[in-house]
């Protein structure tokens, strides 16, 4: 039994079949990546792990526990952190502070703005943060406001909100989609010290084959809603039938 274990989910879009029977087994501790030519149904798979799309049929079950019908917060409380495809973080606010919402939004279930003053002043959580912030190698940038970062830094920055709360499973959403070489490169570095560095499990959803293969020890195929291969990745490079669903790209 895997860490998430998705079974014959379904979901259409008027006359749109978007997914159709999608089973997925993510172990733990493991890096999966889901790839598949545009209009496959990667990102709507991913809306139905978050609670954000409800499937017409079938089952999503992350550590032995029904997804579905719980609301995004509830999902992301049961250990389901996402990073999406442009990061998400609030261009006004300071890195540290940035960092500083999650740490509270899981301890006391809510944040409001006007707490900052008092959350500066609770060691523990602001200690929290800059250890955070010092696993992405951020620390030195603390104090600058997050909307002058680099667009790899505010990668950065969002996979520190979403780890700080410690998830069993991080989604990512083509993370490194209109990243330069060198910052894709970055990216990649991050996510392998921090696979290194704690129990986590990762899935991905990525385009760049180069990402898909440096990072991925297991790989399924989705073309037109379906799954149509899941293999290691030594399998998935040159299998005749990943060559024919990407043909016409
Ligand atoms: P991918 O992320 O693999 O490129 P998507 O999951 O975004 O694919 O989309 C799968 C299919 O479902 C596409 O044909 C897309 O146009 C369609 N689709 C996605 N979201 C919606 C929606 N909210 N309403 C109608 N059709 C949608
Ligand atoms: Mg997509």
């Amino acid at each position: 039994m895997g860490l998430l274990e998705v079974k014959n989910v379904n979901k259409r879009f008027g006359g749109l079949q978007a997914l159709g029977d999608v089973n997925l087994s993510v172990a733990e501790n493991t890096v999966h990546a889901i790839i598949g030519p545009n209009g496959a149904g990667k990102s709507t798979l991913l809306n139905v792990l978050v609670g954000k799309l409800i499937p017409d049929t079938g089952s999503v079950i992350f550590d032995g526990q029904s997804v579905l019908g719980r609301k995004p917060h509830e999902i992301n409380q049961m250990g389901i952190s996402r990073v999406f495809q442009t990061p998400e973080i609030f261009g006004d606010l300071t890195v540290l502070e940035n960092v500083l919402i999650p740490c509270f939004a899981r301890r006391d279930g809510s944040f409001k703005l006007h707490a900052f003053e008092t959350v500066m002043h609770e060691r523990e959580i602001v200690d929290m943060a800059e250890q955070m912030l010092t696993d992405v190698h951020m620390i030195e940038k603390r104090n600058l406001q997050a909307s002058t970062l680099s667009r790899g830094d505010k990668r950065r920055l969002e996979m520190a909100m979403c780890l700080v709360q410690q998830p069993k499973l991080l989604l990512l959403d083509e993370p490194t989609a209109g990243m330069a070489r060198a910052d894709t490169n970055n990216t990649i570095d991050l996510l392998k010290e921090i696979k290194a560095t704690r129990p986590i499990t990762m899935a991905i959803i990525e385009h760049d084959m180069h990402v898909v293969f440096s990072l991925a020890e297991r790989i399924t195929v989705l073309a037109q809603g379906t799954p149509l291969v899941e293999d290691a990745p030594e399998n998935i490079k040159g299998h005749p039938k990943v060559q024919e669903a990407y043909l016409g790209q």
